[in-house]
């Protein structure tokens, strides 16, 4: 039986207008005691023999790389992370530099779960994504200057007025970067339909 270890990191840069998960935005004050209580919670429960990490959000990127290197030392520290585990993290455009990324690489992170959602400009604003169209390119840069060769994107699709080939598109244009895996999200109108009209 494999074991999988996942780390929820509830705190974003700003709420994407369609998000329902256990997210926040404008709670930094929070961010390092949340980030003790986790390496306290991780060390509680010593021992385990672990197949894969995923640090999941939220948007784990916007820890420092202090911050996301300590949880991951206490979680080395305390379990036995098998050689050849598969560690992830979930990123957002914005979120992370060049020495941010090489940082969480080197802390053992080798796969990233990119949140694109869009490359047209238009989709991201209506989503209230907190990054654009070339923000999501440089990610990309980054993260392969990075040498990071394991990355998924999230793709949403069936949003209002997107058309079959604006999808191909995107995910074209994705492809450019050895992207080895897309997630494609059904678009659901959020909060349900109150955003919907407000749009
Ligand atoms: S970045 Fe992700 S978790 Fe954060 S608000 Fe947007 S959809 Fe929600």
């Amino acid at each position: 039986m494999s074991t999988s270890l996942y780390i929820h990191i509830p705190f974003c840069k700003s709420k994407c207008f369609y998000c329902s998960f256990a997210s926040y935005a404008k709670k930094d004050h929070l961010i390092a005691s949340y980030v003790e209580a986790l390496k306290r919670e991780v060390a509680s429960i010593r021992g385990t023999s672990i197949d894969t990490v995923y640090i999941g959000g939220g948007t784990p990127t916007y820890l420092s790389s202090d911050q996301a290197r300590e949880i991951l030392s206490v979680v080395q520290y305390h379990h036995i992370v098998k050689k050849n585990a598969e560690v992830t993290i979930e990123a957002n455009p914005a979120t992370f530099d060049l020495k941010k990324a090489e940082a969480l690489r080197e802390a053992g992170i080798n796969r990233v779960s990119l949140g694109v959602q869009s490359l047209n400009e238009k989709y991201l604003k209506f989503l209230g994504r907190p990054h654009s169209r070339k923000e999501a390119f440089l990610a990309f840069d980054i993260l392969r200057q990075a040498n990071f060769s394991n990355i998924s994107v999230d793709l949403i699709y069936s949003l209002p007025g997107q058309t079959k080939q604006e999808i191909k598109r995107t995910s074209r244009r994705s492809w450019v970067y050895r992207v080895r895996m897309f997630r494609f999200i059904l678009w659901r109108s959020p909060r349900d339909r109150s955003f919907m009209k407000r749009g």
